[in-house]
């Protein structure tokens, strides 16, 4: 680490200055070496800081006491830990109230330089979000939606303005500038004016159609087009059907975010379905055929073998659903079987099911095979 520099001359003031010199001196270093006149400089950034410390300690009229009899040792953390958390929270003192943020982001704003904001720039419009809640269907076919959403524009009755006659007048608390500026110390801080919400005019007679806002909110339809095969939770981005953008910026952006109710009969994995086929108990022994009904309406005859025990999955090829710009490529039906066992008997058939089981005992086949 380096010696740390004295603080008289790094402000290149006399050690007998005054306040008022020490105040001056570090306003034509702040003014030299703030962030915003040197980006990306972090040698000015070094100075900007090594000024600012410098200063917080000599017009302190205690810790300057304190400074010119043991030097930097003296003021131990306080002084030496360099611009830290010290220095800011000393800054949000002299703002009291103001964010250290706005303190920079106005502090030289009147200078002619950094990023000084003026009310009336153009600002993009905000993002606007939309739910749209779709069923599996849907997402099998693909789907124009029209959407509804309430978004705010331009007022047509009086153009944005606010004014009913188009009268404006100049603010009075801000003189038209949109800002009030706030002497604290040396600094003077710009801050958007409240009477006028920086716009720098006020209007006479409100409109009645905005109520003096410039903006209403319009029910605005939009087509939406629903690709096949999309997942939940996808954003679908629609450039420029976001907020207007104020003062004449570029509008937001719109997303349509999807989300895919459930359904009674399948359950989606990925481009797969999964739906549940009932196999009477007969046919699961003997082999067989049985129906299932995919997502489309469509009716596939899947095969049986004999034997075929609980739980056993069947896949059906390009029954599922489609691949999101797949081209005709699907995915596929997977149905879990579940065996049907009859809930009453009648007594033939219970005749016929006592035999059928002491058949089975005999040849020990089966489940009664394990058995023997
Ligand atoms: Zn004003
Ligand atoms: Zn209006």
């Amino acid at each position: 680490m380096p010696e740390k520099r004295d603080y008289y001359e790094i402000l290149g003031v006399p050690r007998n200055a005054t306040l008022n010199e020490i105040k001056s001196a570090y306003r034509k270093l702040a003014l030299k070496y703030h962030p915003d006149k040197n980006p990306g400089n972090p040698e000015a950034e070094a100075k900007f800081k090594e000024a600012t410390e410098a200063y917080e300690v000599l017009r302190d009229e205690q810790k300057r006491k304190i400074y010119d009899q043991f030097g930097h040792a003296g003021l131990g953390g306080a002084g030496a830990q360099g611009f830290g958390q010290t220095a800011y929270s000393d800054f949000s003192d002299i703002f009291a109230g103001t964010s250290f943020e706005d303190i920079f982001e106005n502090l030289f704003a009147g200078a002619g330089f950094g990023r000084s904001r003026t009310a009336h720039s153009p600002r993009r419009g905000s993002d606007l979000r939309y739910n749209l809640e779709i069923s599996l269907e849907d997402v099998y076919h693909g789907k124009e939606e029209e959407i509804v959403i309430p978004r705010e524009e331009t007022c047509p009755d009086c153009n944005g303005t606010g004014s009913a006659d188009g009268r404006l007048e100049t603010c009075h608390i801000c003189g038209g500038s949109g800002q009030v500026r706030r002497s604290t110390g040396f600094f003077s801080v710009a801050t958007t004016c409240n009477t006028c919400g920086g716009t720098g005019r006020l209007v006479k007679n409100r409109c009645r159609t905005c109520n003096g806002g410039g903006t209403v909110t319009k029910r605005r339809k939009l087509a939406i087009r629903i690709p096949a095969g999309i997942d939940s939770g996808t954003r679908l981005k629609i450039a420029g059907e976001g907020e207007a953008g104020p003062y004449g910026g570029p509008s937001g952006d719109l997303y349509v975010v999807v989300q895919v109710r459930k359904h009674p009969n399948f359950e989606r994995d990925g481009v797969d379905l999964i739906t549940h086929i009932d196999v009477p108990v007969t046919t699961a022994m003997l082999g067989g055929e049985v129906t299932v009904e995919t997502l489309d309406k469509s009716k596939v005859k899947i095969k049986i073998p004999p034997g075929t025990q609980p739980d056993t999955l069947f896949r059906v090829r390009g029954k599922g659903l489609p691949y999101m710009g797949g081209q005709g490529r699907y995915g596929d039906l997977i149905a879990h079987a579940r065996i049907e066992i009859p809930k009453s008997l009648s007594n033939r058939a219970k005749s016929l099911v006592r035999e059928l089981e002491a058949e089975l005992q005999a040849s020990g086949s089966g489940i009664f095979g394990r058995f023997r």
